[in-house]
């Protein structure tokens, strides 16, 4: 069995649709292996972004601030057969841009938001999911979100 990490962001909770993302991947045979819940606080995005805020800074680290710090989320382990999982995960969300992703896929059908519109209304871009690019972060994200005992029991030490 193979494993991954996805965390659903406030506006998939706001928005009521985590059963409906969960679909996107039940059809293609991706089932949840273990499921969290989680209000977050400015620590868990310093970690969980740590990437990105080095990147594009300040002004981008406040706006992810805005979008998470205090709002619930749930990050989650997924699990199929296939060595594709990570791969697979990632085209069934689509896009990181909703209004560039490709119909079929969750932020091309539920997404409703496009990096223009957060540009000029100075916030963070919602995109109801996030999901590891790489076995190796999905160890690291899942020890950052779960814990290392629960990230070693899936990914190994
Ligand atoms: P993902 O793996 O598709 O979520 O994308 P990344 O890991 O590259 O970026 C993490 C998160 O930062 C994304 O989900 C977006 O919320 C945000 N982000 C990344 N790049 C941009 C950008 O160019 N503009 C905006 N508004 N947000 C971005």
């Amino acid at each position: 069995m193979y494993y991954s990490f996805i965390m659903l962001k406030p506006d998939a909770l706001k928005r009521h649709l985590v059963e409906q993302i969960m679909q996107y991947f039940k059809k293609e045979g991706i089932e949840i292996e273990r499921l969290g819940f989680k209000k977050v606080d400015e620590q868990l995005i310093d970690v969980h972004y740590a990437h990105v805020i080095e990147k594009y800074g300040d002004v981008f680290r406040s706006r992810l601030m805005d979008y998470f710090n205090g709002q619930d989320t749930i990050p989650m382990i997924l699990k199929s057969g296939k060595e594709s999982l990570v791969a697979d995960i990632r085209r069934i969300v689509g896009a990181t841009d909703p209004s560039k992703a490709d119909h079929g896929t969750i932020r091309g059908d539920l997404g409703d938001d496009s990096f223009d519109r957060c540009a000029s209304e100075n916030r963070s871009c919602y995109n109801l999911i996030h999901a590891s690019d790489s076995f190796e972060n999905a160890k690291e994200e899942t020890a950052v979100w779960f814990g290392k005992e629960v990230s070693e029991q899936y990914f190994g030490k």
